[in-house]
């Protein structure tokens, strides 16, 4: 009757870990850094990975039929794979942010550099500091009308 205790433990298990990302999914801890959500995920899968030498070890002991140990392996290693893809998902998401934020850093950097200018310069684009072609109708860059 070991197994039925195993099992409940496993789909309880499964329940706690897999809860929070589908609760961050929604968007509910949104506020949180994705950092701590990445460590969160890296303790979790810790866990499994040790709930899996747990299993592993029981199965050796005779505790568990083959049967048993092949499911509930199964759904660790589901466990498993799951909070990697969604590591993988923050590692990808969190690169992206870092370029993003970049790229609007040295956006808002030439900005200030067109604006501190003293008063209007008329040799730049009104609109996005660009420098104008004499006689130009439309500004290069941004397609500004003068
Ligand atoms: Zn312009």
């Amino acid at each position: 009757m070991i197994w039925v205790a195993c099992a409940a433990l496993v789909v309880l298990a499964g329940f706690f870990v897999l809860m929070p990302l589908f609760r961050e999914r929604s968007g509910a801890d949104k506020e949180l850094p994705s950092e701590t959500e990445h460590d969160r995920l890296l303790n979790r899968k810790a866990v499994v990975y040790a709930n899996l030498k747990d299993l592993e070890l029981e199965y050796k002991m005779g505790r568990l039929s083959d049967a048993d140990f092949q499911q509930l392996g199964t759904g660790y290693k589901n466990e498993a794979s799951a909070i990697l893809y969604r590591i993988d998902q923050i590692r990808a998401s969190e690169g992206r942010d870092k370029t993003s934020a970049k790229a609007s850093a040295s956006r808002k950097s030439r900005r200030t550099e067109s604006g501190s200018g003293q008063g209007r310069d008329l040799s730049r684009c009104p609109s996005c500091g660009a420098e104008i072609i004499p006689g130009k109708k439309f500004c290069a860059d941004c397609g500004h009308r003068f």
